[in-house]
């Protein structure tokens, strides 16, 4: 099937522009007619060649088997894919046919490329010229796996002209903002791309193509529905989209949600005997809660030369185990990660831990899904996971595409029955291992003399095991986790805490609610902190005596963080004082009780208050001496002084008041007031929404124009330049003299601000930009920095703000 598939040395068809004119000399114009038709022929020949494409044919092996335009082709050839994965075989076809695909494919499967492939080709297709805006939204649950699809696109796209950005938060919504209006193709997280479409203007989505999920099951789970559904309400329904997942949801409410039109169910190891890839190696041991540090530090220690992630149910959990084993020197180097670390930490840990040979990341579920990080032998689950859905997500860590890996499970004996049950039934097989007595090793006594000796630590310690003892009760399955059968004291010793902090917890909690509502609070960037941190402090909970101890002896920077926390979560105290704060001045107000008042506190031998008259209307209570100095400036006293008021006349000479009341008695015969209040408003937002509508219409109107004429303009300048320039992608290595950066300085920078208008449209060769958030950043183009005499970095000679530094760290980090 290697009909319509370009040939090497193919021009590539985009210039097929539609607003064609002749504005040179007629030899010139000639040529690029002819190049114009060869461009639409190509394109042409490609659609001929999808629209005879047999999804089913057995034929397609290779992705030159693909009817695929030159640039992805060549992009997917210079990154080494060759062969289909099985998934992409039964996908790809159907969504280059247009159709909108649900696919279910094993972790490591491959079903990135299944839908990035079908999103270039579909905007390519398309002519899609970044004036027509955003063309492809991808969206996926996390920032780490955004990130990860980003850089998969950047490598298979190199070739395209399109402009794509990362939209996942971590850095201000304005300096995103700005760059959001040029791009074509957007990988993002859902919270932060309803932000962008609810604040962000002339940020237009009505000509969006496609539209994909990653992760699909879990974007539409409880935890992102609101954004979801806000989201795709902004999307226009005419779209092709396209949901991919290792545990694929079929519920038709979801399907109906996303507004799909006969998807094509794409199942690529539906008949396979397990959930799981075949060479991944799957155990369980059994461990009781109290001795599970235990066993996991046995395993480490028998592991130093492998590459381990350990999966645990909290931040607050990541960070006890990290900071404790760290201080044991375990000998393989430790990384931790969970979702309340700052964007560029994150970053960094995740490169870090991908290029590692041998290490060990602790880490929450923002990791858990859909990461690809290379070679990992194990992936350790020490705390169990909620549902049987999210333990393939975690062991899907290793053994991806090709690579072998293997699998371990703690589970606490009260566990064991209830989760083997839960995984038989998903097709998990797993089998049971036990730890060898003589690798065993209790470090108990060691991690209670470093909780002796750090307070910060013995902090960490509390509050893990409140969080997990926490997660634990709130957990939806209780077949699996059972509260009571928890030996908690034995748990808080086996983490080095003198005694066991106490625990209440309320009724009716639920652990996916608090969740959700912890994600809403803590506002953007936080929508892939699915670290299970649970809810913030309500104020009538308990607190321990331990934290209560914490507070008052932590007085460095670690327990102020803490504290912080503590405070920021509770605003009813803060606005209790407040309420006094208000009392206590209204009091004064009150003659008697003035009176009152100045016979009780006669000590605080202030002047006794009275009343001064000041003009015809207004008083001033004199309370203090302050008050009492007041009445010698009159300047001063014009503050509290009656302003008089704004009278209007009628035809007859006579005043009125600006607000006249109506008669009290003829109001009231209208009706009742709430009900004429209600009407009111009604009338009032009436008229709002349908201003609103039509400032909408004319906005849209005026930017559609805008696009047009842009477009037009810029096509005159492209076929100006094809003829001096020749043609062909520009690749954007820094050594063609091509400056990569040059579309990027076009676009305003914070603080400037260039109108539309008068904006240059951007040569030719610029157009072929795939930036990440960090070299978009605010203060491009000054000083440049060459490495390698590759990338090029720009940044304001000299960062002043925090993120400046911040993107500069991430920019060099990224290399
Ligand atoms: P999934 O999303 O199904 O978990 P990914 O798309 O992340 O899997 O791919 C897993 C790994 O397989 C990646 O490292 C990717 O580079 C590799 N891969 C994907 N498709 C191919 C292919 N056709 N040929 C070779 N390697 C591939
Ligand atoms: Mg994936």
């Amino acid at each position: 099937m290697a009909a319509g598939s370009t040939k090497p040395g193919a021009k590539p068809g985009q210039k097929g522009g539609l607003a064609h004119r002749v504005k040179t000399a007629p030899k010139k114009s000639e040529a690029k007619t002819l190049k114009r038709k060869r461009g639409q022929e190509d394109l042409g020949k490609l659609q001929t060649a999808v629209d005879q494409l047999d999804p089913k044919s057995t034929d397609i092996k290779n992705f030159t088997d693909l009817p695929l335009c030159d640039a992805t082709a060549t992009g997917l050839r210079a990154s080494h894919f060759e062969v289909l994965t099985d998934v992409q075989r039964a996908a790809i076809p159907l969504a280059l046919k247009g159709n909108d695909v649900l696919g279910a494919a094993k972790t490591g499967s491959g079903k990135t490329l299944a839908f990035l492939v079908p999103v270039l080709e579909k905007l390519y297709r398309a002519r899609w010229t970044e004036y027509d805006g955003l063309g492809a939204l991808i969206i996926s649950p996390t920032r780490e796996l955004a990130v990860q699809i980003f850089d998969v696109l950047r490598k298979i796209g190199r070739n395209h002209y399109f402009s794509a950005g990362l939209v996942i938060g971590g850095r201000s919504l304005k300096e995103e903002a700005e760059r959001l209006g040029r791009m074509n193709i957007l990988v993002c997280t859902p919270g932060r791309m309803l932000q962008h479409l609810d604040q962000t203007a002339g940020f237009d989505v009505n000509n969006l193509q496609i539209l994909v999920l990653d992760e699909a099951d879990r974007i539409m789970d409880m935890g992102f529905q609101s954004a979801v559904d806000a989201l795709v309400d902004h999307l226009p329904r005419t779209r092709q989209t396209l949901l991919f997942s290792a545990t694929q949801s079929k519920r038709v409410s979801d399907l109906a949600r996303l507004s799909l039109k006969d998807p094509e169910y794409v199942s690529a190891h539906e008949a396979a005997a397990s959930a799981t890839p075949t060479n991944l190696q799957q155990s369980y041991i059994v461990t009781p809660l109290a001795e599970k540090l235990d066993t996991l530090w046995g395993f480490l220690r028998t592991n130093l030369k492998s590459k381990i992630i350990v999966f645990l149910s909290s931040g607050k959990q990541v960070r006890f185990v990290f900071e404790s084993f760290k201080r044991m020197q375990p000998g393989i180097s430790l990384l931790h990660l969970h979702g309340r670390q700052k964007q560029v930490a994150r970053m960094e840990i995740t490169s870090r831990f991908s290029s590692a040979k041998f290490a060990c990341l602790f880490a929450t579920d923002v990791v858990a899904r859909g990461v690809d990080f290379p070679a990992v032998d194990w992936v350790v689950q020490a705390d169990c996971p909620e549902d049987a859905d999210t333990y393939i997500h975690r062991v899907g860590r290793t053994a991806r595409y090709e690579s072998n890996g293997r699998a371990v499970l703690f589970l606490e004996p009260s566990e064991e029955q209830g989760f083997l049950k839960r995984l038989e039934h998903k097709k998990v097989p797993i089998q049971k291992v036990n730890v060898r007595e003589a690798k065993k090793k209790s470090i108990k006594n060691e991690l209670q003399s470093y909780c002796f000796q750090s307070a910060d630590l013995k902090y960490l310690g509390q509050k893990a095991f409140i969080s997990y003892t926490r997660s634990i009760h709130l957990q939806k399955d209780k077949e699996v986790f059972k509260f009571s059968e928890l030996d908690l004291d034995g748990f808080a010793e086996s983490l080095g805490l003198a005694g066991t902090p106490q625990i209440k917890f309320q009724k009716g909690e639920d652990i996916k609610r608090l969740k959700n509502a912890s994600r809403a609070a803590a506002s953007s960037g936080s929508e892939s902190d699915s670290d299970g941190d649970g809810p913030k402090r309500k104020k009538d909970q308990v607190r321990t005596k331990y934290e209560k101890m914490a507070e008052r002896q932590n007085q460095d920077v670690l327990s102020s963080h803490y504290r912080k926390l503590l405070d920021d979560a509770d605003p009813a105290a803060a606005s209790d004082d407040e309420a006094d704060f208000l009392s206590v001045k209204r009091v004064l107000v009150d003659d008697a009780a003035l009176d009152a008042a100045a016979g009780s506190t006669s000590a605080k031998a202030t002047t006794e208050p009275r009343i001064v008259k000041l003009g015809a209307t207004s008083e001033l209570v004199i309370d203090s001496n302050r008050r009492e100095k007041l009445l010698k400036s009159k300047k001063k006293l014009l503050k509290y002084m009656d302003k008089g008021s704004k009278l209007v006349f009628d035809d007859e000479g006579n005043a009125h008041p600006v607000y006249e009341l109506q008669d009290e008695d003829e109001f009231a015969l209208q009706g009742p007031a709430g009900e004429l209040r209600r009407k009111f408003v009604d009338a009032e937002a009436e008229k709002v929404r349908e201003a609103d509508v039509d400032d909408k219409a004319h906005a849209k109107e005026r930017r559609r124009e805008k696009r047009e004429r842009q477009k037009a303009r810029e096509r005159e300048e492209m076929e100006g330049m094809e003829e001096e320039d020749g043609e062909g992608p520009q690749l954007k290595d820094a050594d063609d003299g091509e400056d990569p950066l040059a579309l990027l300085r076009s676009l305003p920078v914070a603080g400037e601000s260039v109108d539309e208008e008068e904006r240059e449209p951007p040569k030719k060769k610029a157009r072929k930009w795939f930036e990440d958030e960090e070299s978009g950043e605010e203060g491009v183009s000054r000083n440049k920095m060459k490495k390698g005499g590759k990338r090029v970095i720009e940044m304001a000679a000299e960062p002043d703000t925090l993120e400046d530094l911040e993107a500069l760290a991430a920019g060099l980090l990224e290399d």
